[in-house]
């Protein structure tokens, strides 16, 4: 009993290991700025489950709050109303202060343990962390499409199920109830929402690692970062010309997960939109795509009609001018 409550208190604040024998062996002139910045990190901890721990969590709430700030200055900003899918619907500083606040209590309650937690999991998979030189740019590249995809999959299915009904009553209800969502509202959920949800995210990189022995923690570090984008920018509420989705047409952002805030069912998917296409899900969000650039056209087609209108009596003021003149 004693023993095993010392390897989890072991597993939980770490070893102190100095930089001499976590670097045995490594030519620090080899390494680039990236890189050395990484030794230098783990060397003023000098312990990988501290460093790791920090690292991860400080990277969360950096990323996460960084990338909701731009959303909140849109929000300010009336001139961006057109580019607002529902845009009657601006949040107020009173919800945005009551999601930052459930957000952090989340965060340093539910969410710290797990992140603590990575580094000991991590080991136990075989991730390396401390480790440098870095993995190839290639090799993250096609690891981190990996994850994409496992995510996106993942995601679909639970989200799904988070909508039946008693799950969606004593769980999943807590995140729908911005029926026009924002930024910050990305982790507005239900402490076990957030972790069966977060499985999607770490539950790829667990997977790739048990199986191949091969991952490097920079490597989930990207993707996390890449992955609170996505999450942060899909509940933003803004669909701008120049958004991902009208690049790249299966990818799903605000346009999809806004239409889910606002109808509750329907575009369960996070990054792509292919699972809704074979599934059928997002019938409901084509019809009212489909209506809405008919109504656009008809109005710009009615606001030409009526400039033409206009444009008649003028024509005709200018051509009669210089006859009445003549006359
Ligand atoms: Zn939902
Ligand atoms: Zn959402």
């Amino acid at each position: 009993m004693n023993q095993t409550l010392g390897s989890f208190t072991d597993a939980i604040t770490g070893h102190p290991t100095p930089a001499s024998v976590l670097y045995k062996g490594i030519e620090m002139s080899s390494l680039s700025l990236a890189e050395r910045l990484w030794v230098q990190w783990y060397q003023y901890w000098e312990n990988p489950v501290i460093a790791t721990g920090v690292m991860s969590f400080l990277l969360h709430e950096i990323v996460y709050f960084g990338r909701s700030i731009p959303w909140i200055i849109i929000d300010m900003m009336p001139s961006m109303r057109k580019y607002k899918l529902q845009p009657g619907k601006i949040p107020t500083v009173a919800e945005q202060w009551r999601c930052t606040k459930l957000v952090l209590l989340s965060h340093f309650t539910v969410e710290l343990p797990q992140i603590w937690s990575f580094h000991p999991i991590c080991e136990y998979f075989g991730l390396t962390t401390h480790d440098v030189p870095f993995p190839s740019w290639f090799k993250m590249a096609w690891q981190i499409g990996l994850f994409f995809v496992f995510e996106d999959t993942f995601h679909y299915w639970a989200h799904r199920a988070l909508h039946w009904g008693p799950l969606y009553k004593y769980i999943h209800k807590m995140h729908h109830e911005f029926s026009a969502p924002f930024g910050l509202a990305a982790e507005y959920a239900h402490p076990l929402e957030v972790l069966i949800l977060g499985m999607g995210t770490i539950g790829g990189p667990f997977m790739l690692c048990a199986f191949t022995k091969d991952l490097h923690i920079i490597t989930v570090y990207i993707w996390i970062i890449l992955r609170l984008f996505q999450a942060v920018d899909a509940h933003s509420g803004y669909d701008f010309p120049i958004s991902l989705h009208n690049w790249v047409p299966f990818w799903a952002g605000a346009d999809h997960h806004d239409y889910h805030h606002m109808a509750f069912l329907g575009c369960y998917s996070t990054s792509f939109r292919w699972w809704d296409h074979f599934m059928g899900t997002d019938l409901g969000y084509k019809r009212t795509r489909a209506k809405e650039a008919e109504a656009r056209k008809r109005a710009a087609s009615l606001a030409q009609d009526g400039s033409a209108q206009k444009a008649v009596p003028e024509t005709a003021t200018t051509t009669a001018l210089p006859v009445k003149t003549a006359a």
